[in-house]
């Protein structure tokens, strides 16, 4: 049986109010990730905060030099968006190869970031972009956001509003998918830089902190980086 609560916020203060009185609170935003870790009993919280009633949260707008993506905004959205399009394609490229249409169509920026999947392709983006994140209390920097696997720098009941992308002069991202789910096996985001793929010959990767798992081993994901690395300047430079 599960045992949680179930609230529907329409607001940010409407949100604060419910996770200050709340012990173990888990967001639900696409549930492609939250709702099949409840269903192999991995997780069980006292209450699922359904934050898809909080308005505007899923709005993409250029601002300035930056875009600034909604937490909601779903991968379709984001791939499809023109702002995207025309601000950073590789990020709309990168959405566009996120999972399959179901996932794409319920997944959004917010949730897969803060889920901080070794194999998800956003982070990538917002490493390579030094991307800022629009938290509920405070602004993170992408480098200080990722703080381990599937693990960040929010703090409980904490949620992502927005990500604020410096627009580069050029990107692009490019990984070797699980053939499977399309997961990342490795995910390379590139962005301005000596933009030669000579200037990566002697690029090496050393297998301390990659991940080892059933799809890849660390020497295996070290030997691909650079390769990746090189396919994808290869493409912003085209
Ligand atoms: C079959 C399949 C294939 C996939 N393939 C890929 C892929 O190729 N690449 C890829 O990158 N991803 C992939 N994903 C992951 C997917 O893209 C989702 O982005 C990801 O599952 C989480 O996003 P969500 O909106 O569904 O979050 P949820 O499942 O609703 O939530 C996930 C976690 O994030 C927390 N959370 C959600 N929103 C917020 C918020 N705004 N602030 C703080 N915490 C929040 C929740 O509390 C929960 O712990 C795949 C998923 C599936 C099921």
């Amino acid at each position: 049986m599960y045992g949680f609560a179930y609230h529907r916020p329409a607001s940010l203060t409407e949100l604060k109010t419910l996770v200050d009185g709340v012990e173990d609170a888990r967001f639900l935003a696409g549930g492609q990730t939250l709702i099949p870790t409840l269903k192999q009993r991995l997780a069980a919280p006292d209450a699922i905060i359904d934050v898809k009633g909080i308005g505007g949260l899923g709005a993409i707008e250029r601002r300035g030099d930056a875009l600034v993506i909604g937490a909601l905004a779903t991968h379709a959205a984001v791939a499809a968006s023109p702002i995207v399009r025309q601000a950073i394609p590789a990020l709309a490229m990168l959405a566009d190869g996120i999972g399959d249409p179901q996932v794409r169509n319920r997944g959004t920026l917010g949730g897969a970031i803060a889920n901080n999947d070794p194999a998800a392709d956003y982070p990538a983006a917002l490493l390579g972009l030094a991307a800022t994140i629009e938290a509920t209390q405070r602004t993170i920097i992408a480098d200080d956001f990722f703080t381990a696997m599937f693990e960040t720098d929010l703090e409980p009941g904490e949620i992502v509003t927005a990500v604020s992308f410096p627009i580069p002069r050029r990107a692009a991202y490019v990984k070797f998918p699980n053939p499977a789910s399309r997961y990342a096996i490795v995910g390379v985001f590139v962005a301005e830089a000596a933009f030669t793929t000579a200037a990566l010959d002697r690029l090496q990767v050393p297998t301390d902190g990659l991940n080892s798992d059933l799809h890849a081993g660390a020497f295996y994901r070290a030997h691909l980086i650079p390769i990746m690395v090189k396919r994808a300047v290869q493409l912003a430079l085209t």
